[in-house]
């Protein structure tokens, strides 16, 4: 039987999917539904503001991958599904399947007041250029770098690459030599910020701060920001140049369909991917909501080991076999400083980390440039 499969995204979780699909159901016709047919490889946008990267690096056409694995592409933004998922509505029309894998990533919450003064730097391409250039246009000031979470979903936050662009952006005024004309402060009002990458990680970051001069703001509630302050229950500081990430939710699109949401506005799964009450229809990476331990982070990895965990249940769905496969949980990243990184690993067994050295920032590099070969 040739089952027609939807998959929403175009992202870290689409394309592992879609990838996994096409290898367990060789005849299925898969449609991939997106915006743009292009991948985001979100992870390097950290290097934007320095000049490593140029945008046009992290900005993949899909049209070969999609060929390489006969991938149709629907142009469109997911808007709803029906009652048992078989058809997805878009902007562009509605597409009919057998089965269906959501990985169209998260939002991000923008409710506190005065959010329109900030950029919000994992947002993509745009945010991280509007960072460089602002950089390159201010001979000194005042800089604020933090992140929040979704106080409804704990785990639905982006705390390590606010890290990244902190201690990159640090690294990158010394060596412009101009570090000591700006102030740097670092901001979350958790008072153990960055605690889901282990308690050693936080000591390590936090300690790292001092050294670099940077000021140390947490454990207060953000009240709100200005063209040139932020300001908390803890008080008020200059900031002409805010990156703020603030906690993740689900997207907008999820509230207003039968979907099944967690508190936090993602979409709940269990452990197999499988959304709650829905048959062939599977969630993968930032879109879901997953049981597991506090720290499972919302990263390119995970969506990966989620996404054919999905692929996989799946096909055995469609093909009347009971879906068995569960994503193994898993944190790996390396915190970038531009020319060094910090690897820290985590799994429900063991929390390591690994002091800064230049390999984790070539290891990084290496990584994206293995990734994206797949798909160039
Ligand atoms: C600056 C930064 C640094 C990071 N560093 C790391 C790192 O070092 N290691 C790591 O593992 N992770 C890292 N991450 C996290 C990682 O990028 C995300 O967790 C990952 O991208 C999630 O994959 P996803 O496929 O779920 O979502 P995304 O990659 O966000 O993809 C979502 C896709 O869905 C599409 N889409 C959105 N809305 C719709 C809609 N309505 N209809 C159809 N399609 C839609 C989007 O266009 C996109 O193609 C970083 C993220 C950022 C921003």
């Amino acid at each position: 039987m040739t089952y027609q499969i939807s998959i929403i995204g175009a992202g870290f979780a689409a394309v592992a999917a879609a990838q996994d699909v096409r290898a367990r159901l060789p005849h299925a016709q898969i449609t991939m539904i997106a915006p743009h047919a292009e991948f985001i490889y979100l992870p390097s946008l950290i290097w934007i503001p320095s000049g490593i990267r140029k945008p046009d690096d992290l900005r993949i056409p899909l049209a070969r991958f999609l060929k390489k694995h006969s991938i149709d592409f629907h142009h469109g933004a997911a808007t709803g599904i029906n009652d048992d998922g078989r058809v997805v509505h878009t902007d562009n029309g509605d597409v009919a399947n057998d089965g269906l894998i959501i990985a169209c990533g998260g939002q991000f919450i923008k409710k506190l007041p005065g959010i329109e003064h900030v950029i919000t730097p994992c947002e993509g391409i745009d945010a991280a250029v509007q960072i460089r250039d602002r950089l390159a246009a201010m001979d000194g000031g005042a800089l604020a770098f933090g992140f929040a979470g979704n106080p409804k979903e704990p785990a639905a936050m982006r705390g390590g690459p606010m890290f990244e662009f902190l201690f990159g952006i640090e690294r990158q005024l010394r060596k412009e030599k101009r570090r000591d004309a700006f102030d740097i402060t670092f901001f979350c009002p958790a008072p153990r910020p960055g605690k889901r990458l282990g308690d050693a990680a936080v000591d390590r970051l936090l300690a790292r701060m001092k050294a670099r001069g940077i000021t140390i703001h947490i454990g207060h509630k953000i009240k709100g920001f200005g063209a040139d302050f932020v300001e908390t229950e803890g008080g008020k500081f200059a900031a002409n140049l805010t990156l703020f990430m603030p906690g993740m939710t689900g997207n907008s699109w999820f509230a207003t369909s039968p979907l099944p949401l967690s508190g936090g506005g993602m979409i709940r799964a269990d452990a197999l991917c499988r959304v709650e009450g829905f048959k062939n229809t599977y969630v993968a990476g930032d879109a879901g909501s997953f049981p597991g331990p506090g720290w499972m982070p919302k990263q390119a990895h995970m969506a990966e080991l989620q996404a054919k965990a999905a692929a996989h249940n799946l096909a055995r769905e469609l093909r009347g076999k009971t879906p068995d496969t569960r994503f193994k949980t898993e944190l790996v990243c390396v915190i970038d400083s531009m020319d060094q990184g910090i690897l820290v690993y985590r799994s429900p067994r063991r929390a390591m980390i690994f002091p800064p050295l230049r390999l984790g920032h070539w290891a990084k590099r290496y990584f994206e440039t293995h990734y994206l070969k797949r798909l160039r």
